[in-house]
C-alpha cells in the first residue's frame, strides 16, 4: 500500500483510549515518558495499535488493582543516519515464569484459563512488528515485566 506517516505517541494514546475502561476498572496507575519530539513512523504497514492493544491487555490482566503501567518512547539515531524508534510497556505485575518465557511468543501459548486467553496475542504482536522490519523483546522477573518494541522510524520498502 501508500507509505504514510504516523506519530507512534498518537498510536499509543488511542490504544488507551479504548483499554481506559479496563485501566480504571483495576485503578492502574498509569506513567507516561513520551517523547515529544519523536520523529514520525514512515510505513505502508499497518496494524500497530494492535501491537499495543495485545501488549497492554496481558499487562492489565497480570496486575492487580493499583498496579503500575509504564510507557516510554524515544528515538536512537545510528552513526549510518537511520533512526529507530523505540518503545517500552512495564508493568509490575508477577512477571512471566521462567518456564514460560521461551513460549509466549507461540500461537496459542496461554497460561490463562480456558475462554480467557486464546495466546494468540503476543504471536499477533510480533507479526506485526516484523512486518514493520522491528523487533520486539521482552526481560521478565517477579514485579517487573519489561517489552522493548523497536521501530526504523522508515522501514524497508518489503
Ligand atoms: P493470552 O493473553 O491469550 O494468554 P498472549 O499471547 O497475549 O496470550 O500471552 C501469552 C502468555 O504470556 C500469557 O498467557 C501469559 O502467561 C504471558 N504473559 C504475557 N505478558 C505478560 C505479563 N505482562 N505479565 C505476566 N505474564 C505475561
Ligand atoms: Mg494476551
Amino acid at each position: 500500500g501508500q507509505r504514510q506517516t504516523l506519530n507512534v505517541n498518537e498510536s499509543i494514546y488511542a490504544t488507551l483510549v479504548i483499554l481506559g475502561h479496563k485501566i480504571r476498572e483495576k485503578q492502574l496507575i498509569l506513567e507516561k515518558k513520551l517523547d515529544q519530539d519523536l520523529p514520525p513512523l514512515e510505513s505502508s504497514c499497518s496494524g500497530l495499535n494492535q501491537v499495543w492493544t495485545n501488549i497492554l491487555d496481558n499487562a492489565i490482566d497480570a496486575l492487580p488493582e493499583q498496579g503500575h503501567i509504564r510507557l516510554k518512547t524515544w528515538s536512537e539515531k545510528h552513526a549510518t543516519g537511520t533512526v529507530d524508534l523505540c518503545i517500552t510497556i512495564e508493568d509490575d505485575g508477577p512477571g512471566i515464569p521462567l518456564d514460560s518465557q521461551p513460549h509466549i511468543f507461540d500461537p496459542f501459548y496461554t497460561t490463562k484459563p480456558v475462554g480467557v486467553g486464546t495466546g494468540l496475542g503476543l504471536g499477533i504482536a510480533h507479526r506485526i512488528v516484523e512486518q514493520y522490519g522491528g523487533t520486539i523483546r521482552f526481560t521478565s522477573g517477579p514485579g517487573s515485566t519489561i517489552f522493548y518494541v523497536r521501530l526504523p522510524a522508515k522501514p524497508p520498502t518489503p
